[in-house]
């Protein structure tokens, strides 16, 4: 047996997990302890990386033997069953004061289960999200855990010490207790869909409104990373732009098939939103624009479908270029106002404490959706904590009244190229709903009450009503029993 040596331990020796633990060992203080289910992995991972000092083990009895109390261990296995088969064995060998952590893309609602299975053996457990991929595991990503605070004593200084650092300060925060963490972190991939939607609309209305190359429409994302829009995902659009294919000596973009995968966490993203009654219609257009993109025989089908009768053409391309851009901007702030309303209905609904100035602040590095702007959103709800709405803050009022013109612009430009545009389009209808002083849902209400009794509230009276539609169409109070 090994002696406990090592104060912190990584299960899965896969990118993620031997990343993770590389960083880990090159921090000052830390001795690394390892394991993998296949052994052969392990041992690759420690003849690679003799610097890192790693503690190997070949069972799990040996891994925890290796640690030092309380053992502290983060899992990066495969989600779903592999991170339930990980944990039953960690159950087995840890004691009461131990700590296990999910670092994989675990569902918030099964951390909330195994938190509470886990709570029941003594041992902590902590669901945290971890973003920023290969190379964020590496040289630090930005970290959403989630479990008690007992564990965040322990925890923190470590997750501290390997995570990204934005303007001097590191990107994690104790986010909330049970499924918090993983919640927070299903919300960051939901934005970065909507964001990378976002900005291949813009680049495909660049293209087609302007015939500008890919490699001319990289320059203008370049300058755009110099200003507001500054973020990872408008920097590596442009880097991907300018990439030539080397077989074909074509742009790359122009060479890969266009279909867009997804791993399903945009799709919970917007299945949780859903269940909670929050429209994240940005989010989840980008969703299902993948969804439609990867239906080839459908595509194939419909490809005779008529467009637009009369020819499309941009005058200026400079200013269209500038409408798109402000669109772009428009929208994004729209795609994480919407992302932090979820954030809140969550919060709400399983009782967690989640600072939203907190959650922004820890997106400014290692993660994907990493951008100058979230440094406005921080401001936002520090200067009012209860927010109701992110684009109601006045830096995001004023972005709005300064770009919405070009936004429409732009919405009216796309369908009448007969360019699809559903994030921008979906973006401006949800700002115009928000703002709008009546809303045709007191017509749906009529529509309810006529098929189904279900009764309506009115402007001028307390109580709720119900039309006689098939009597003499009175009107009486009903009890509110739809
Ligand atoms: P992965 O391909 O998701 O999983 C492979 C690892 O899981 C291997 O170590 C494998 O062990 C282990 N594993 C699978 N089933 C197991 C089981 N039943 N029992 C024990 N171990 C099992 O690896 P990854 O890409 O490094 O990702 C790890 C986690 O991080 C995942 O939850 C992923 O969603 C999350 N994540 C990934 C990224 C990314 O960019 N890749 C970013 C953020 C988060 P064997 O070697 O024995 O097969």
């Amino acid at each position: 047996m090994a002696n406990a040596q090592a104060n912190i331990g990584v299960i899965g020796m896969a990118v993620m997990g031997s990343n993770l633990a590389r960083n880990l060992a090159s921090r000052e203080g830390n001795t690394v302890a390892i394991y993998n289910r296949s052994p052969e992995k392990t041992r690759a991972v420690v003849a690679e990386f003799p610097e890192a000092g790693f503690v190997a083990s070949e069972s799990i009895e040996e891994f925890a033997a290796s640690l030092s109390k309380p053992r502290t261990a983060i899992i990066m296995v495969k989600a779903g069953a592999g991170t339930d088969a990980v944990i039953n064995q960690l159950t087995e060998v840890f004691e009461p004061g131990d700590i296990i952590v999910d670092g994989g893309n675990a569902l918030f609602t099964d951390t909330i289960r195994r938190e509470k299975a886990v709570r029941e053996t003594g041992i902590n457990f902590v669901g945290a999200g971890i973003s920023g991929g290969e190379e964020g595991a590496l040289k630090g990503p930005s970290i959403m855990p989630g479990g008690s605070a007992e564990a965040w004593e322990t925890l923190g200084p470590i997750l501290k010490s390997i995570a990204a650092v934005a303007e001097g300060e590191p990107c994690v925060t104790h986010v909330g207790t049970d499924g918090a963490g993983h919640f927070v972190k299903m919300i960051h991939n939901g934005i970065e869909y909507a964001d990378m939607q976002l900005i291949a609309e813009a680049y495909d209305l660049i293209r087609r409104g302007t015939g500008k190359s890919p490699a001319e429409i990289a320059d203008i994302f370049t300058e755009w990373n110099k200003g507001e829009l500054e973020s990872y995902l408008i920097e590596i659009t442009a880097e991907v732009l300018r990439q030539v294919d080397a077989t074909t000596g074509q742009p790359l973009v122009d060479v890969i098939v266009d279909q867009a995968g997804a791993k399903g966490t945009g799709a919970w993203t917007v299945q949780t939103a859903l269940d909670l009654g929050i429209p994240v219609s940005g989010i989840a257009e980008a969703v299902f624009a993948r969804s439609l993109s990867s239906k080839p025989d459908q595509r194939q089908a419909a490809a005779h479908l008529p467009g637009p009768s009369t020819q499309w053409t941009v005058d200026d391309a400079d200013a269209f270029v500038e409408d798109v851009r402000q669109a772009l901007y428009a929208s994004k702030i729209i795609a994480y106002s919407q992302g932090f309303d979820e954030i809140v209905a969550g919060a709400e609904q399983y009782n967690w404490d989640i600072k939203k100035g907190d959650i922004a602040k820890i997106w400014r590095g290692g993660c994907i959706i990493r951008a100058q702007f979230l440094n406005r959103i921080t401001e936002a709800y520090d200067q009012d904590p209860g927010l109701v709405a992110l684009v109601t803050a006045p830096y995001f009022t004023d972005a709005v009244s300064r770009t919405q013109d070009a936004w429409r612009r732009v919405v009216v430009a796309a369908a009448q190229a007969g360019i699809p545009s559903p994030a921008f389009a979906s973006s401006l209808s949800y700002y115009d709903g928000l703002r709008a002083d009546r809303l045709p849902a007191a017509l749906i209400q009529g529509q309810r009450d006529f098929f189904g009794a279900h009764t309506y509230r009115r402007v001028d009276a307390e109580g709720t009503f119900h039309t006689l539609w098939s009597g003499d169409r009175s009107e009486i109070e009903a009890a509110d029993t739809h």
